[in-house]
């Protein structure tokens, strides 16, 4: 699978997804206007919801049943999360699209 970068929806340059930033809005490096990630909220809540369920099937490969199941499988959850995340990040970047600036700059009339 080729590694794919997230993609600046206004000047369609690709960068790193260091760059990128979940839940807040960041700019984009190339030509500097600001950005978001579309449904950042699906993104994270599948992300978690993936980690779960391998999480989950991990747990029960390995014997956990029933209650234990569940407490294994909540603790196992977390770093299989960042690892998700991760691989998401590399192979299914998120979608971004123009986003206004975080700072209320039409306060001090500095809105262009
Ligand atoms: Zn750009």
């Amino acid at each position: 699978m080729r590694e794919r970068l997230p993609k600046c929806p206004l000047c369609k340059s690709e960068f790193h997804y260091r760059h990128v930033d979940l839940e807040l809005p960041f700019r984009c490096p190339a030509c500097d206007r600001w950005l978001r990630v579309a449904h950042s909220y699906w993104y994270a809540v599948s992300g978690s919801l993936a980690a779960m369920l391998i999480s989950g099937f991990v747990c029960f490969g390995l014997g956990a049943r029933g209650g234990y199941l569940v407490l294994y499988a909540l603790f196992a959850s977390i770093p299989i999360f960042f690892f998700v995340v991760f691989w998401k990040m590399h192979f299914a970047p998120p979608k971004l699209e123009p986003s206004t600036t975080p700072l209320d700059t039409n306060v001090l009339g500095l809105n262009q």
